[in-house]
């Protein structure tokens, strides 16, 4: 999970490109077999890195760029994992 330092919301990888990005913006995403989010953009998958989020990623909060840095709030982030892969399931 990354965490805007700005305003320190956490992303939920609805992702918002940065305005130079130069593709068709076509995003998905879903959970690898190592409980790693993956993320698509127009046909290319990987597991999005903090310089990826910093150099494509916009946030959507308060619409800053370059603000991302890791968030490693363990308990929090589980829940949040728990919660998104039901509403997968479900
Ligand atoms: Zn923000």
């Amino acid at each position: 999970m990354f965490r805007c330092k700005y305003c320190k919301s956490v992303d939920k990888f609805e992702l918002m490109f940065a305005p130079s990005y130069n593709g068709n913006r076509n995003f998905s995403q879903h959970y690898n077999n190592r409980n790693q989010i993956e993320i698509s953009v127009d046909g290319y998958a990987f597991v999005p890195s903090l310089d990826f989020m910093n150099e494509h990623a916009v946030c959507k909060y308060c619409g800053q760029t370059y603000t991302w840095e890791y968030e490693f709030e363990n308990e929090r982030r589980k829940r949040k994992w728990e919660k998104t892969e039901d509403k997968i399931t479900n």
